[in-house]
């Protein structure tokens, strides 16, 4: 069964490592670079509408979470990218991460797959996104940084999105990529339950193959960091598999909730306000103060939940 797939990226045989029960899915592993890729891939089109998960269920620790992502984008761009303006974001959502870049003074602008992410982002930041997923977008791209987070492991084929990617870009413009660490410790720890693996996931990667399929596609990388890992918080604890276990005991329950918020289904973000900010900035720091020691550690490992790398096109 397993003997006719291969690497996209090495064409080596890949094998069977998970299987995710719960999805009907497996993923497979690459003996030889390390890629890991969802079996069977997720190639409909239709996944990403006005439906996807991601804009029906927008909880207030989602839109912090936006929010941290966009403030880290600004941290990274201002220190490897002291000159860069113009920010290109490729899969921005609703843009909550990308007005952080806005009000810090960037000009920014990019795609996004649902019209339901373009109409949010118009609606709420003023911000005025093209709706394409870049495999059809064939413009080229006048920007100093590309920016790209949770998008490159839902795509069909990783090195062909980068590759096509670095031809839309001038020589010399930068690139910020995040996606799930394949070599985080939670994954090793927790396997198949690890939060990375969904059914919109199609690949995997750790900094060794992203360093790998970037430098093949004809970019320089400039730095990578993992981020995320939190042991000794509350969601590190969940993460370890009591969700797992509440779920399995309130099983019935969590059922007919589902199916509730399905047919309330709307495309609504409610934005944080000015107290609410403050509570989770504290919330926060104070998990980051806990988590302090481990995250030093995991950042050395590389082994955090998030994978964040930095390159430039030669
Ligand atoms: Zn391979």
């Amino acid at each position: 069964m397993s003997k006719d797939k291969k690497c996209v990226l090495c064409k080596t045989e890949i094998f069977l490592k998970y299987k995710l029960q719960s999805l009907n899915s497996d993923i497979f592993e690459c003996p030889a670079c390390g890629l890991a890729a969802l079996s069977p891939l997720n190639i409909n089109d239709n996944t990403y509408n006005e439906n996807y998960y991601y804009f029906s269920n927008y909880k207030k620790s989602a839109v912090f979470d936006d929010i941290c992502k966009g403030r880290r984008l600004a941290r990274y761009l201002k220190k490897y990218f002291p000159n860069s303006r113009k920010i290109f974001d490729v899969g921005a959502a609703a843009g909550i991460a990308l007005n952080e870049l806005k009000n810090c003074g960037f000009e920014v602008s990019g795609l996004e797959i649902s019209r339901a992410g373009v109409m949010l982002a118009e609606k709420l930041f003023d911000i005025k996104l093209i709706q394409s997923n870049i495999e059809k977008y064939s413009e080229k791209i006048n920007c100093d940084v590309l920016i790209m987070t949770d998008v490159l492991e839902h795509t069909i084929n990783p090195i062909d999105t980068l590759k096509k990617i670095c031809n839309l870009l001038d020589s010399g413009a930068g690139i910020i990529i995040e996606a799930p660490n394949y070599s985080s410790f939670y994954r090793k720890l927790i396997g198949s339950h690890w939060v990375g693996f969904n059914k919109f996931h199609n690949y995997h990667f750790n900094d060794r193959v992203l360093t790998n399929i970037l430098e093949n596609v004809g970019f320089e990388v400039i730095a990578k960091f993992t981020a995320n890992f939190n042991i000794l918080s509350i969601e590190g604890l969940w993460r370890l598999g009591l969700k797992d276990l509440l779920k399995r005991i309130l099983k019935k329950n969590s059922l007919s909730k589902e199916e509730d918020s399905a047919a309330k289904k709307k495309e609504e973000i409610i934005l944080l306000s000015k107290s609410e900010l403050i509570f989770y900035k504290i919330l926060n720091d104070l998990k980051a103060l806990i988590n302090l020691p481990l995250n030093y550690l995991s950042e050395k490992l590389m082994m955090g939940d998030q994978l964040w790398i930095i390159a430039r096109k030669k």
